[in-house]
């Protein structure tokens, strides 16, 4: 059984925190490259959000017990969000389950599209020519999902061709899964803002810095300044920063890192590699 933290609250990694495309190189160490792939750990469940490049690693280092069904929650198939399934070693086990959760189709899976996306020419192998099995499960962004004894609550985002938002929930503690939205300008999403409402840990979209975002209105990302006020409004504890820009070298992103503790002590940029315990309260 997997284990999640010490005391049963979620347990976020971040194998990619990159959004649009993997930026390998020597400037994009310390936060990382690859694009998003966030594993979750309950006290009884294990989840992957998202199939970017990071899958990759997941897959590598650590270990999957040969009956455990894999569930993939998709927030959407744009690429950086896919790219890294075919790389994902379950893959290639004979037998292997994988459960493909996809909210953002008007309840239609992901299987069309992925069978599009892996398919020759552009890619040797087919979907159905991989040894696991994939079983695909289309939903509406907005209800719960519920997986074994977990209970999972979904929501829409504002998005190019739409995006799903995930909360975990344990006795201990929670997170928030919200990337790929853009903010409304003035007014809060009330169905993102009820997600999200006392969470302690909220994982948002900070892709654009306030200048940036005013020449990609409409690319579907937010600022750090809109997951600040979203933050403050659903009273969550912890913020966390996610969907990276590939333009932000490691010396941009310190200093993102810096004004946003600043403006909201407690908060932090997520790293490649990182493991956060989404708990309650902080142990002192
Ligand atoms: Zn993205
Ligand atoms: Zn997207």
């Amino acid at each position: 059984m997997p284990a999640s933290g010490p005391a049963g609250a979620p347990e976020l990694t971040f194998w990619g925190v990159r959004g649009s495309r993997p930026v390998p190189g020597p400037d994009m160490l310390l936060y990382g490259g690859n694009t998003a792939c966030i594993e979750v750990r309950l006290p009884e469940g294990r989840y992957v959000v998202d199939a970017g490049t990071g899958i990759v690693n997941l897959g590598r280092r650590t270990l999957w017990p040969d009956d455990e069904p894999i569930h993939l929650l998709m927030t959407h198939l744009h690429h950086d969000h896919v790219t890294g399934l075919p790389f994902f070693g379950p893959v290639h086990h004979k037998g292997r389950e994988i459960h493909v959760w996809c909210g953002n189709l008007g309840g239609a899976s992901a299987e069309a599209a992925l069978l599009a996306l892996l398919a020759p020419p552009l890619f040797p192998l087919t979907l159905e020519q991989m040894p696991a099995r994939f079983i695909f499960h289309g939903f509406h962004a907005g209800e719960t999902l519920r997986i074994g004894p977990d209970r999972i609550r979904t929501v829409a985002l504002d998005h190019p061709s739409g995006a799903t938002g995930y909360r975990f929930d344990t006795s201990a503690g929670s997170a928030a899964i919200i990337t790929d939205i853009e903010h409304r300008s003035g007014v809060q999403d009330p169905a993102v803002v009820a997600l999200c409402e006392g969470v302690s840990t909220l994982v948002y979209d900070m892709m654009f810095d306030e200048a940036e975002y005013g020449a990609s209105r409409g690319w579907g990302h937010s600022t750090a300044e809109a997951a600040v006020r979203l933050a403050d409004a659903a009273g969550a504890r912890q913020l966390v920063g996610f969907h990276h820009s590939p333009n932000h070298t490691d010396a941009i992103m310190r200093g993102r890192e810096a004004r946003l503790v600043a403006s909201r002590p407690g908060s932090r940029m997520a790293r490649e590699g990182m493991s956060l315990l989404c708990a309650n309260q902080h142990d002192g």
